[in-house]
């Protein structure tokens, strides 16, 4: 799941009509699911850091493993990995903020004392200092320092949007608490080649309290200026892995539904390995688990897809370029149930899975009907219908929803989220609860649909 950086601008009807399906039921294989989850989040792919070797290497096991689970390709061609290229701007030299006032003059550089994100190469400015945005006088092409006692996300907002050329504010907590990965993050926007390019956000200058009491010191007009040189982007490759069940159904593949989770994480940082093996290889192995159980039991009616998507925590990219040039029509797809961060159970919710957005559609409540072990999102404050891959496709109409164990655990993107701190009993336990109505739903006429004035 993507971190985001609280307040950073930076930053149907269902028609009952099959019968009861009266296979056996089918049981969750738990060595398969702990040899997948040793697999991902073990030592040998440290990580599977966005567009690195490792990350190549754990596409190729999902492709193997989906091939050995009786999943066709569907990637194109007899192939299951769709390549996707995508470019990240570089610093050339890490940004610095300097203000020239008289004699005096304040330097910080990124990391000490400031973080800058999405700094364009060059702003330039006169300094002046705001306490409250409401009553800010012209910020037009000025470098504001908003001397408010804490970020103020709105405040921020104001004064972009009434044209200040940055805002220089107090870190957060948050920021704070993740500065150093904040302070190491490129320039700009990964972006996909291929797909139409995005807007960064905003830029915006974290300060810690240091460099808003030195700031605060100068007077007003002072020059400032917030210096960013960017180098070449750097170009990488990720995959989008996609394999398919095609349906017993005359029109199997035009009610499909489209199993998903990013096999993505955040790789090696400074010697550090972050295995993310909650986050997200609990939900790539729940979506493994399942393509292994419907491989092996009796065709259903309706087509399943298979997706496992590279570089989510860059902001979802493999899955940008899966929507930009989707290998079905999507309003083929019935539904997308996407699998985030199962591993580790809620104690909000013990032993049962949330679904985000829950009141949006009809499909969580009638999963539950069916026996899933699924409840509403408990943290509708943190968006998580938002946060994950699913949101692209639900902007496009599909129902396309998130289901998560806990979405924000201890372990969240910090070095800890490894095997030792996943719960693979939870994992059987979940990923069994969704087969029978998963296996419901793709036997059955049920239209998945928005709820009135809820579609995204
Ligand atoms: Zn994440």
């Amino acid at each position: 799941m993507k971190l985001r950086v609280l307040f950073a601008t930076a930053l149907a009807v269902a028609v009952a009509a099959t019968a009861p399906t009266q296979a056996a039921k089918p049981v969750v294989c738990a060595q398969c699911v702990k040899a997948n989850m040793e697999k991902l989040a073990g030592d040998e792919l440290r990580g599977r850091g966005c567009g690195t070797d490792d990350e190549h290497a754990a596409a190729r096991f999902i492709a193997d493993t989906l091939k050995r689970y009786r999943i066709a390709p569907a990637a194109g061609g007899d192939g299951y990995l769709t390549p996707v290229t995508i470019q990240t701007s570089t610093a050339a030299a890490s940004p610095v903020l300097s203000v020239t006032a008289g004699d005096a003059k304040v330097t910080f550089t990124q990391g000490q004392g400031i973080v800058a994100m999405n700094p364009p190469p060059v702003i330039a400015g006169p300094l002046v200092k705001v306490t409250d945005a409401r009553t800010a006088g012209d910020v037009k092409g000025k470098v504001v320092l908003y001397d408010s006692p804490i970020y103020d996300a709105p405040g921020v907002r104001a004064l972009q949007q009434a044209g200040a050329a940055v805002v220089i504010g107090p870190a957060n907590d948050q920021v704070l608490e993740h500065w150093a990965e904040l302070a190491a993050r490129p320039p700009g926007a990964t972006q996909v080649v291929g797909v139409e390019r995005r807007m960064g956000p905003r830029p915006v200058v974290f300060a810690r309290a240091e460099a808003i009491a030195a700031l605060r010191r100068l007077p007003d007009g002072g020059a400032a200026r917030l210096d960013a040189p960017q180098g070449p982007p750097r170009e990488r490759t990720t995959y989008a892995v996609l394999g398919v069940l095609h349906g017993k159904a005359p029109d199997a593949d035009r009610h499909a539904v489209l199993f998903s989770a990013h096999y993505d994480h955040l790789g090696d940082r400074n010697g550090v390995v972050f295995h993310g093996a909650n986050d997200d290889a609990s939900g790539t192995a729940a979506v493994l688990e399942l393509s292994r159980i419907l491989g092996s039991g009796k065709k259903p009616r309706r087509t399943a897809y298979f997706a496992l998507f590279g570089c989510e925590e860059e902001g979802g990219l493999a899955a940008q370029a899966f929507m930009a040039h989707p290998p079905m029509a999507l309003g083929d797809l019935a539904a997308n149930l996407e699998f985030e961060m199962i591993g580790v159970d809620d104690p909000k919710h013990p032993g049962f899975l949330m679904l985000t957005g829950w009141d949006r559609s009809n499909l969580g409540p009638t999963l539950a009907e069916h026996g899933a072990k699924i409840v509403p999102d408990p943290y509708p404050e943190q968006n998580f219908f938002q946060r994950s891959d699913n949101y692209q496709l639900a902007l496009k109409g599909v129902v396309a929803q998130t289901i998560s164990a806990w979405p924000i655990p201890p372990t969240y993107h910090e070095p800890t989220d490894d095997l030792a701190h996943v719960d693979l009993k939870l994992m059987d336990q979940v990923i069994g609860s969704m087969v029978g109505p998963v296996t419901w739903l793709l036997n059955s006429d049920f239209q998945p649909a928005w709820n009135p004035g809820r579609k995204p």
